[in-house]
């Protein structure tokens, strides 16, 4: 598998730092986003490490892509939505910040008013915990 020594996402699939997993399979994880947008928004990646779209192997985004189905199919579940996007940062000035490719599920909240440039702000852990608990993804 590739990785990164130096970067965060691969640190997360090799479990030496630890993230609210919402789901895993041979190839990709999921789990949720430390900075939420919106309450379960949600982090897709590939197990294996490319800095963005255009560096993945195809057989990574085709996982990638049958993950976010599962976990955005038990986001609508678990939360009832008023919708989600999906986002996908390619390069700084796309505002991409982990240069680990990845797909954002964003549940949308009606009158958020989200613009998809969003800032940071740290969620609450144990709203966090409680939110991965909330959303089960078979
Ligand atoms: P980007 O800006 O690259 O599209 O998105 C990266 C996302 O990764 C950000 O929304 C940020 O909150 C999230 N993130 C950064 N570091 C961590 C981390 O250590 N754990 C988790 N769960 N999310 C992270
Ligand atoms: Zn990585």
């Amino acid at each position: 598998m590739a990785q990164d020594p130096n970067c965060i996402f691969c640190k997360i699939v090799a479990g030496t730092i630890p993230c609210f997993k919402l789901y895993e399979d041979a190839k990709t994880l999921a789990f949720l986003d430390i900075n939420p947008a919106n309450p379960g928004h949600a982090l897709v990646i590939p197990k294996n490490h490319a800095p963005n779209l255009v560096a993945s192997a195809d057989d990574d985004l085709a996982a990638v892509l049958a993950t976010t189905r599962r976990v955005a199919a038990a986001i609508e579940h678990a939360l009832k939505p008023y919708g989600f996007n999906l986002l996908q940062a390619n390069g700084p000035g796309a505002a991409q910040s982990v240069m680990h490719f990845h797909m954002h599920i964003i549940p949308r909240v009606q009158g958020d008013d989200l613009k998809m440039n969003w800032g940071l702000k740290p969620g609450d852990k144990a709203a966090l915990a409680e939110m991965a608990k909330r959303i089960k993804v078979v």
